[in-house]
């Protein structure tokens, strides 16, 4: 019997549609679009029996590799890595502590943390059983508080690359933080590509780097990277595949299949290969056939942003910015009616108040010319 595709497919018996991701890889949405590479390396190792540590073992040192770390593993997502960060700044190697966990008592288990960088994803450090300090305003905080901040029961300093906007820079962090003997731990989750993200951080000095894998790398969706310093590393992993103790590790319902190990190190090797400056070109390039069909609109101004949007990378995207005059529709309500139609069409708003964007990293073949259409008809409210 061969799989059956469309309405027959599983997809189609379950009745769930498929929708235009003019919003980034965003988890929610399904991430990215794997590679027929990807999936036919997944296949592959789904008809085998292995060693589920040895591949990941394995799979680390290739991940160690590309990224200059002292040792690499493989997680399920940058939010399982993070857990991992925190389980191994507070645990190290020592058994009873990773059997414990998420109860501290004992250990060093304070994550400090910039309050302008909290975020949705940094729960995952109290899933470990950290306590989150926060130090500072909206805007960042300051040498001195961080400096404050850190003592006797600091277990790591935390750092965001994508809120890296306010505040400290990483480069204090590492610094003021390493002069107290104290670990930085980043989440990176979003930030490949660019591909030179791959090693900045590790070179730079961070202690543990978590990344995502089923964003800009487009490997399976629920998989992450960890990668780092070589002891934090060997925690981190003791604290993930613990098989052979007599309790599991905080890590173990994180497990990772052998089927998404195996596709994360194909989509790497994909990634690290990848004509990075082409596709950043095809990226600019459906950014402005979108911002082109709708800068003609009075009242607004269209353009192709590249820097920091909304969670997103910093890729070419499509924002358009309504005027202060503007008498239509407002950036959510464009938004909504852009998911009313059939396909439904998610973009952004924000981060200003009067902002709309359109990231195509996530677009597939041709759909730009959907969104641009469907867009304008949403900013004049037909
Ligand atoms: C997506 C994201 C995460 C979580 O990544 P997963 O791979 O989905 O677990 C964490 N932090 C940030 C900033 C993210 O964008």
């Amino acid at each position: 019997m061969t799989y059956q595709s469309g309405a027959g497919s599983v997809l189609g018996r379950l009745g769930v549609k498929d929708l235009v991701n003019g919003h980034h890889w965003r988890t929610i949405l399904g991430g990215s679009i794997m590679p027929p590479e990807v999936v036919d390396a997944m296949a592959e190792a789904a008809g085998r029996f292995l060693d589920l540590g040895e591949l990941n073992v394995k799979a680390g040192e290739y991940v160690a590799k590309i990224t200059g770390a002292d040792r690499g593993m493989v997680t399920s997502g940058c939010a399982a890595a993070q857990v991992l960060q925190a389980a191994a700044c507070m645990t190290g190697t020592d058994e009873a502590k990773i059997g414990s966990l998420p109860d501290t008592t004992g250990m060093k288990n304070e994550v400090v943390i910039q309050q302008s960088q909290r975020n949705h994803y940094d729960s995952s450090y109290q899933h470990a059983g950290a306590t989150l300090v926060e130090i500072g305003g909206e805007g960042g905080a300051t040498r001195a508080e961080l400096e404050a901040a850190i003592g006797d029961n600091t277990a790591a300093v935390a750092y965001v690359w994508v809120m890296r906007y306010w505040g400290l820079s990483l480069e204090e962090v590492i610094e003021i933080a390493h002069a107290r003997g104290v670990p930085v731990v980043l989440d990176a989750a979003a930030e490949l590509p660019p591909v030179g993200n791959l090693t900045k951080f590790v070179s730079m000095g961070v202690d543990l780097v978590a990344y995502s894998g089923g964003k800009g790398i487009r490997g399976p969706q629920s998989t992450g990277m960890l990668v780092g310093r070589g002891d934090l590393m060997e925690a981190a992993w003791e604290n993930a595949f613990s098989y052979d103790k007599a309790r599991a590790g905080i890590g173990r319902p994180m497990k990772v299949c052998k089927e998404e190990i195996v596709g994360l190190i194909c989509a790497l090797e994909l990634f690290v290969d990848a004509d990075h400056e082409t596709e950043w070109a095809e990226w600019r390039a459906k950014s402005a056939s979108i911002v082109d069909h709708v800068k003609h609109v009075p009242g607004l101004e269209a353009r192709v942003h590249e820097g920091i949007v909304y969670e997103g990378p910093g890729s070419p995207t499509a924002l358009v910015v309504l005027g202060e005059d503007w008498a239509g529709r407002s950036p959510e309500e464009v938004q909504a009616a852009m998911l009313e139609q059939e396909p439904p069409i998610y973009i952004g708003v924000g981060p200003e108040p009067r902002e709309l964007w359109v990231a195509p990293v996530a677009l597939q073949e041709g759909e730009e010319d959907l969104v641009a259409r469907r867009l304008l008809a949403a900013l004049t409210g037909e």
